[in-house]
């Protein structure tokens, strides 16, 4: 018979049971109870800035935070079926969290900001973080002599001024003369959608300051900005819209601006189009175009909107293209 054993077996247990409880009821008293405080949880994000060599130019990528936004409601050209399955595959929803990325060339003599995320205009809680990381990065807004902007859209231009006030006090800003004379003509409203109208006062809210001080310089398409320093022409997504071209000792970067604005959809499918394109066919067939060039090139790629700090590679995959990320890099850099 086992039956008295057993029983004998279940009451040792219990006392162990008892003793162990006892202890650990002591232990969370006396020892990690008392002797020290529980650490806060620290609850920020690193500082968003990654910094890189080109050549002999430094250039520095900045975070203006991120804003969420339903792709579902605002991709066009494609099915919720497509988006779901091209979403899905990146463990990703319709409604997303978009990065807001901007970018900064140190090029030994001349400090460039290419865009300057939202400032306000999507309220606090999202963009509006490019000052604090300009300052992390180690340098001051007013140490920006030249602003370009890839187009006048909130959440590239909404950075340059604060309260009428301009964010870059000893910068210039330029940009395509296409897009200065849309954006800043009320006359042209009605070419865009009811829903994007709000960008012509964002427009003359950001960008007035500087016109008013005579601050505010367009340039032709494809013009060479500085040494090193090119527009490249790619308008469609706004009448204006650049790239930029950023050249030093054979090392080559392009700044694609909103070139693409969906990675996970618009890499496979670059058809696909965004109810923020003015031109939405030519903002495709841009976006196709400088795909298969960065694909054929092996170009390094800066965007707005990939996911931070937005810096790649493109490389064909059947009728589309897939993103590689740079591979985390401190060649050049001291700590
Ligand atoms: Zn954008």
């Amino acid at each position: 018979m086992t039956t008295p054993r057993l029983t004998a077996r279940t009451r040792l247990s219990s006392v162990l049971l008892a003793a162990a409880t006892a202890l650990s009821a002591a232990w969370a008293l006396s020892g990690s109870g008392a002797a020290h405080a529980a650490a806060p949880q620290v609850r920020t994000q690193a500082p968003g800035y990654y910094r890189m060599m080109l050549g002999d130019f430094e250039i520095t990528a900045l975070s203006d935070g991120t804003a969420t936004i339903p792709l579902d409601k605002l991709l066009k050209r494609t099915t919720p079926r497509e988006l779901e399955r091209l979403l899905g595959e990146a463990y990703l929803k319709p409604q997303i969290e978009t990065s807001i990325n901007a970018y900064l060339i140190n090029t030994g003599s001349r400090l460039v900001l290419v865009d300057t995320g939202a400032g306000a205009l999507f309220g606090p809680t999202a963009g509006g973080r490019l000052l604090k990381n300009i300052k992390a990065a180690g340098y001051k807004p007013e140490d920006v002599d030249l602003v370009l902007l890839t187009h006048i859209h909130g959440d590239h231009s909404g950075g340059l001024s604060i309260d009428g006030q301009p964010a870059f006090p000893n910068a210039v800003v330029r940009v395509d003369r296409h897009d200065s004379d849309f954006w800043l003509n009320p006359r042209n409203i009605d070419r865009v959608a009811q829903s994007e109208r709000h960008s012509f006062a964002e427009a003359a809210a950001s960008l007035g300051p500087y016109q008013a001080a005579g601050r505010l310089l367009t340039f032709e398409p494809g013009a060479e900005i500085l040494p090193g320093v090119k527009a490249v022409a790619a308008h469609g997504h706004t009448p204006g819209h650049s790239l930029f071209e950023i050249q030093s000792r054979g090392e080559r970067l392009l700044i694609w601006g909103d070139l693409i604005h969906a990675k996970d959809v618009q890499f496979p499918r670059p058809g696909i189009t965004i109810r923020f394109d003015v031109d939405d066919a030519a903002a495709a067939s841009q976006r196709q175009t400088a795909m298969r060039s960065a694909a054929r090139e092996g170009t390094l790629i800066a965007a707005a909107h990939i996911a931070f700090p937005g810096l790649g590679r493109v490389r064909a995959a059947g009728k589309g293209f897939v993103w590689i990320p740079v591979n985390y890099s401190r060649a050049g850099l001291t700590d």
